[in-house]
């Protein structure tokens, strides 16, 4: 067993030993390593930031593969519609590197996933989100070295079923992410009508508009936008400050459950509700438009019962867990900033993290009748 341990590599700051460690620093070390590895076994783990993974107090019973390759170009692509750029960044690369770095160059589409922590392959794993952008807007395609055949391919966003905080991948598609392309908007050719500023896509989120104080659907400069949720991020302990306990977490640790809206109606009138539009809900008649462009006729669907997305946070408080609760002799508590988040306060164990996670997945099914999910990677601990 290596003496390093995975509380080292996580920002839970949890996790025993694993048997070892290896580091792919490019693309090509990446490529070998997984397939050596898989060759022995299919039992280890991938790394990239440790952000979205906790694991427990015994450690990793396998090797754990530690992506580090680094790198953004720009691909040439004579499909791209004008105003267009396509980039690639390595599966290494820093996230919010690559979004101040997009934000630098005046590209736009990414601004307001600012500050999320971990690297740009496993941005599509649980298709990152927040403040109104969502990866899968962006996201054009992925090199993935497929488990299956040792071969790398080139997927495209569509193949990856991306949805909220899930993909093929996050449901068990085995297989390495190598590099992400992504297709942005270049604000500098936009802005050349508005002013010489890069300019950010549509402003969609309400409190992120309101911090800007403009109208949900107003362009502003893409640096301001980065700013206004760097700060918006920071005041909820979402931004990594070693510093600040408040941030040694995996971000939310439940995704908001989306139910049917007659399970909704048995909740208290003031639990928050988003209507979801359903990708499977197409109009029942073909457009003009459809039909213009070759496409069939649609042969309706049944229509789905409607679904809603409820606020985790809310039924978290309104099950009597409020923001900083901790269990008696805990070292984790619910973050101080954000209901959401469980926190290491500093000597907290995984199992102490497991056990909050449980106490409050019971509240809530107690309360309210259903159950709470967890968004990260969970190795070795029960919820
Ligand atoms: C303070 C904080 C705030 C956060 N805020 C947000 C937020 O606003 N929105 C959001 O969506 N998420 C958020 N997160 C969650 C997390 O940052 C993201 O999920 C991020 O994309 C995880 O990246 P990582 O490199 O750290 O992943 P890791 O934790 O290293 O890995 C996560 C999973 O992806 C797999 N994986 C990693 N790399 C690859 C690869 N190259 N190929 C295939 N699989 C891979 C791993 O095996 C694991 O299953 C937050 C986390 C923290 C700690």
């Amino acid at each position: 067993m290596s003496a390093q341990p995975l509380s080292a590599l996580t920002t839970m700051r949890v996790g025993g030993p694993a048997e070892e460690f290896v580091t792919a620093h490019t693309r090509d070390e990446l490529v070998e390593a997984a397939i050596s590895l898989w060759q022995r076994s299919h039992d280890w783990l991938l790394l990239g930031g440790g952000s979205n993974t906790v694991v427990s107090d015994e450690g990793y019973p396998g090797p754990v593969l530690l992506v580090r390759t680094s790198g953004i170009s720009q691909v040439e692509d004579p499909d791209l519609a004008p105003g267009s750029v396509r980039i690639r960044a390595e599966a290494g690369h820093d996230w919010d590197a690559l979004v101040a770095e997009c934000v630098n160059r005046g590209w736009a589409g990414i601004e307001a996933l600012s500050g999320i922590p971990g690297l740009a392959g496993a941005a599509p794993v649980q298709n990152i989100g927040a403040y109104g952008q969502e990866l899968s807007e962006v996201l054009h395609s992925i090199e993935f070295l497929d488990a299956a055949t040792f071969e790398p391919r080139r997927m495209l966003a569509a193949e990856l079923e991306l949805g909220y905080r899930d993909s093929v991948i996050k449901q068990g598609l085995e297989g390495v992410v190598l590099s992400i392309d992504l297709v942005l908007a270049d604000a500098a050719v936009v802005a050349a009508e508005t002013g010489p500023e890069a300019i950010s896509e549509p402003i969609r989120f309400a409190q992120l508009a309101t911090a800007l104080g403009v109208e949900v659907g107003s362009r502003v400069p893409l640096h301001t936008v980065r700013d206004a949720v760097l700060r918006l991020r920071a005041a909820k302990g979402m931004v990594l400050d070693e510093a600040d306990h408040d941030t040694w977490s995996s971000g939310s640790f439940f995704t908001n459950p989306i139910v049917t809206e007659r399970f909704a109606r048995g909740l208290p009138s003031d639990a928050p509700r988003f209507p979801i539009v359903d990708p499977g809900e197409a109009p029942a008649v073909t457009t003009f438009e459809e039909l213009a462009e070759g496409q069939p006729l649609r042969v309706p669907t049944p229509a789905r019962e409607r679904r809603v997305k409820l606020s985790a946070a809310w039924l978290i408080e309104h099950a009597g867990v409020p923001k900083g609760y901790r269990l008696p002799g805990s070292g984790a508590a619910l973050s101080s900033k954000h209901t959401l988040a469980i926190t290491n306060r500093g000597a907290a164990s995984a199992a102490d993290v497991g056990e909050l996670a449980r106490f409050i997945v019971q509240r809530v099914q107690q309360e309210f009748g259903l159950v709470l999910v967890p968004e990260p990677n969970l190795y070795g601990i029960e919820v």
